[in-house]
């Protein structure tokens, strides 16, 4: 995907009702023709869904994002998965010191493997 696909798909990503595709040619600073290629992409690729949309009489669509799946990556700090998963404590999220914990592990975790990283370019 170019990178003006993966601009268009930010920019309609970031709104959460979605981007009107006669305006995004215009952010984009594509011509209309350009952007339907583009979107046509990201319908194709499945990311985006689009819904008839109809403004001043003239129709266009709402280009929305679809949520793609949680990454499982995003749930573990190292080995330790964040403890939410099958809690069934009263919730005081500011309160919680095992999710405190776990982000302290999430911290040390990140920490070790930027080192990790480091080490690797350097040798
Ligand atoms: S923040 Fe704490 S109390 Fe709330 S769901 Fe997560 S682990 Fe349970």
């Amino acid at each position: 995907m170019t990178g003006t696909d993966e601009d268009a798909f930010r920019i309609i990503a970031s709104s959460p009702e979605g981007v009107l595709q006669s305006e995004l040619w215009k952010i984009l600073g594509v011509d209309s023709r350009k952007c339907s290629r583009i979107v046509k992409k990201l319908l194709d690729t499945n990311r985006v869904e689009r819904i008839e949309h109809r403004q001043d009489g003239i129709k266009t669509f709402r280009l929305i994002a679809r949520k793609g799946p949680a990454d499982p990556y995003c749930l573990l700090a190292g080995d330790e998965l964040i403890p939410c998963i099958a809690c069934d404590e009263d919730c005081v999220v500011e309160d919680c010191a095992r999710l405190l914990d776990w982000m302290y592990q999430l911290a040390i975790s990140d920490a070790e493997e930027l080192s990790s990283d480091s080490n690797k370019t350097e040798n």
